[in-house]
C-alpha cells in the first residue's frame, strides 16, 4: 500500500508539474523534481514557502475544512467527502469529455438537422441530461439550484447562482430575464445565510445588445475626443484608461435616439430591481464581463450601480476585470483609485477572459491588433499581479475580491499572500471561485486550507443551458484540459477506495 501511495503521488506530482510547465515559463521553476508545493517562485507575488493555514474561524460552510494545510495532491483529503457513486460518475464524466472525438460528434449533432426529429432530440437530451449536464449544471430552476447549494454548503463550499441567461435582443425577453434574476435573489433567502455568496448576472440579459453597441460607441467617442455631451451620462468610475481599445468606434456616433435612450432607461431600471432585491435578500450581485465591442457599456452599468449602492466597507456590487486584456492592470488601478477618492468600496471579480477567438476575429476585421495580451504567459503575470494589487488594496482597507480561476498556480499564489496579509479569516474580503463540475481538486484544496470558495452554479432547462455546456465540453476535451489534473486525482482516490474495500 505505502508503495502504491508513493507512486501515485508522484504521478500528480507530475501531472502538476506538467501543468505549471504549460502555464508558467521555465524560468520560474527552480526543480523539476521537487514537489509542486515548494517550487514555485513567483514573479509578481513576494517570494514565500507554501504556508500553512490556521482554519480555525475560517470559512463560514457548516463543513469547514479538515486540515490546514494548502495541497493539492492527495486525492484522498481533497475527496474526503464526496460519496464514490458521485466521484465514479464525475471521473466517467470527464474522461468522456476529455475524449475529443465523443465531444467533436456531440458538438455536430446538437448542432445538426437531426436535432428537428423529436425521437432523436429527446435521446440526445436524455443522455446530456444524465451525463454532462449533471455534471456542470446545478439544476433546471431556482429549486433544485436551491438543492446543489444546499449540497455544497454541507461541504464547506458557498454558491453563486447564475441563471443560464445570455444575449437578447427585445424588451419582452430583457423582462423576463429581469423577473427570473429576481426571483433568482428571492429564493437564497430560504436558504442557510451566506450559503449564497452572490446572484450573477449578464447585462446582455437584461439590455438589448443593440442598445449596449450604442452606449459603448457613444463612451468611446466621449473618452476619445471629448467632443460630445452625453446628457443621459450619470455619476460613474473610469471606464477606459490610454491603453484602451477604441478602434469599434472610427466614427462620431449620432446621440441616442428618444427611443434607445428609453430602453437603455428601462434596462437601468431592470438592474435596479434586481439591485433591490439582492439587497433585501442580503446577497451580492456580481456582473458578468463579456467582449469588448460592448463592455464599456456594461463598466457604465456597474460602476454606476456601485456608486449608488457599494457603501462603508463591503461592496453588494462586483463587476469582472478580464486579465487577458492588455488594458486590465491599468484600468483597474484607475478604477480602484477613483472609487477609494468617491468613498466607494469596489467589488472586483478577477477572470482570465473568455472572448479570446471572437476579440482576435472583431479586430483583425477591423484592422487592429487584438486586445488580448500576445501570450499566455503575459495573460498569467497579468492575472497574477491584479490579483497581488487587489489583495494589498483590500487587505486595509475597502473592498473585496473574487478571484474567479481554475489556475492551480494563480489560485496557490494569491492564497499565499491572503495569508501573508491575514486576509479572510472571517472577512470575506477574498474568495476564490470555480465553476461547478470544474477544478474540484481546486476547489477542495483551498477550502481544505481554510480559504472561502464558491461554486460557480449555472442554471435553467436543458435547451436553454446548451451553449453553456457546449462551451465547458470543449474547454474540457483533450488529454491536456483544465480538467486533467481533476481526473488523474479522481480516479487515484476511486482505486484507493476499491482496494481498501477488497482488502
Ligand atoms: C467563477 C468563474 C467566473 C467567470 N466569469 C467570467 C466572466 O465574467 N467573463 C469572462 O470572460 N470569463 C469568465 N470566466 C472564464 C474565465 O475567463 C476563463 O475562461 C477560464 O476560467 C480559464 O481561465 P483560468 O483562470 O481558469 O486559467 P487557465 O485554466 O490557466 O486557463 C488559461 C486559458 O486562458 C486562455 N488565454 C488567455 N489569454 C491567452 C493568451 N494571450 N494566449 C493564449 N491563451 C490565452 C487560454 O484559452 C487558456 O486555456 C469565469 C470563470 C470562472 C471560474
Amino acid at each position: 500500500m505505502a508503495i502504491r501511495g508513493a507512486s501515485s503521488i508522484s504521478t500528480t506530482s507530475k501531472l502538476l508539474l506538467q501543468n505549471y510547465r504549460l502555464l508558467k515559463p521555465l524560468t520560474t521553476l527552480t526543480s523539476t523534481t521537487t514537489p509542486p508545493s515548494t517550487i514555485i517562485s513567483p514573479q509578481t507575488f513576494s517570494e514565500k514557502p507554501a504556508p500553512t493555514y490556521d482554519a480555525s474561524g475560517f470559512g463560514s460552510g457548516s463543513g469547514s475544512g479538515s486540515g490546514s494545510r494548502l495541497t493539492f495532491e492527495n486525492g484522498q483529503d481533497l475527496f474526503a467527502s464526496v460519496p464514490t457513486a458521485k466521484l465514479l460518475k464525475s471521473t466517467l464524466t470527464l474522461k468522456m469529455a476529455a475524449v475529443e472525438p465523443v465531444v467533436d460528434l456531440g458538438t455536430w449533432v446538437i448542432n445538426s438537422k437531426l436535432m428537428n426529429v423529436r425521437v432523436f432530440k429527446d435521446l440526445v437530451m436524455g443522455f446530456t441530461k444524465r451525463t454532462f449536464y449533471d455534471h456542470f449544471v446545478a439544476g433546471r430552476n431556482v429549486d433544485e439550484a436551491g438543492e446543489t447549494v444546499k449540497m455544497l454548503w454541507d461541504d464547506g463550499f458557498r454558491g453563486m447562482l447564475d441563471y443560464g441567461l445570455e444575449h437578447v435582443d427585445d424588451n419582452e425577453s430583457c423582462d423576463r430575464n429581469s423577473d427570473a434574476f429576481i426571483k433568482t435573489a428571492d429564493s437564497t433567502k430560504s436558504l442557510p445565510a451566506t450559503s449564497v455568496s452572490s446572484v450573477v448576472v449578464k447585462i446582455t440579459a437584461i439590455c438589448p445588445v443593440s442598445i449596449l453597441k450604442r452606449v459603448s460607441d457613444l463612451l468611446r467617442w466621449e473618452y476619445k475626443t471629448k467632443s460630445i455631451n452625453l446628457p443621459w451620462k450619470q455619476s460613474t468610475l473610469p471606464i477606459f484608461s490610454e491603453s484602451s481599445p477604441l478602434y469599434h468606434t472610427l466614427t462620431r456616433p449620432e446621440p441616442l435616439t428618444p427611443q434607445e435612450e428609453q430602453d437603455f432607461q428601462l434596462a437601468q431600471q431592470r438592474l435596479k430591481n434586481i439591485i433591490d432585491k439582492c439587497l433585501e435578500s442580503n446577497v451580492q450581485l456580481v456582473i458578468d464581463a463579456e467582449d469588448t465591442q460592448i463592455q464599456p457599456a456594461i463598466d457604465y452599468f456597474t460602476h454606476s450601480a456601485a456608486v449608488l449602492y457599494n457603501k462603508g466597507d463591503k461592496p453588494l456590487i462586483f463587476g469582472t476585470i478580464q486579465a487577458y486584456l492588455k488594458d486590465a492592470k491599468e484600468r483597474l488601478v484607475l478604477v480602484k483609485a477613483a472609487a477609494d477618492r468617491m468613498g466607494v468600496p469596489l467589488g472586483v471579480k478577477l477572470v482570465r477572459g473568455a472572448y479570446m477567438s471572437s476579440e482576435a476575429r472583431v479586430a483583425a476585421s477591423l484592422g487592429h491588433e487584438s486586445p488580448i495580451h500576445d501570450g499566455i504567459k503575459q495573460t498569467h503575470d497579468c492575472y497574477n499581479d491584479c490579483a497581488s494589487f487587489m489583495l494589498d488594496e483590500v487587505a486595509n482597507g475597502p473592498g473585496a475580491l473574487v478571484l474567479a480561476t481554475h489556475n492551480f498556480e494563480s489560485g496557490r499564489l494569491a492564497a499565499m499572500k491572503a495569508q501573508e496579509l491575514g486576509i479572510g479569516k472571517g472577512n470575506q474580503k477574498v474568495q476564490f471561485a470555480q465553476l461547478y463540475g470544474m477544478a474540484d481538486a481546486l476547489s477542495y484544496g483551498l477550502k481544505n486550507a481554510g480559504l472561502e470558495v464558491s461554486k460557480y452554479l449555472p442554471f435553467g432547462p436543458v435547451d436553454q443551458i446548451m451553449p453553456y455546456l457546449l462551451r465547458r465540453a470543449e474547454e474540457n476535451k483533450g488529454m491536456l484540459s483544465t480538467s486533467a489534473i481533476d481526473r488523474q486525482l479522481m480516479s487515484m482516490e476511486l482505486k484507493r477506495r476499491l482496494t481498501a474495500a477488497v482488502l
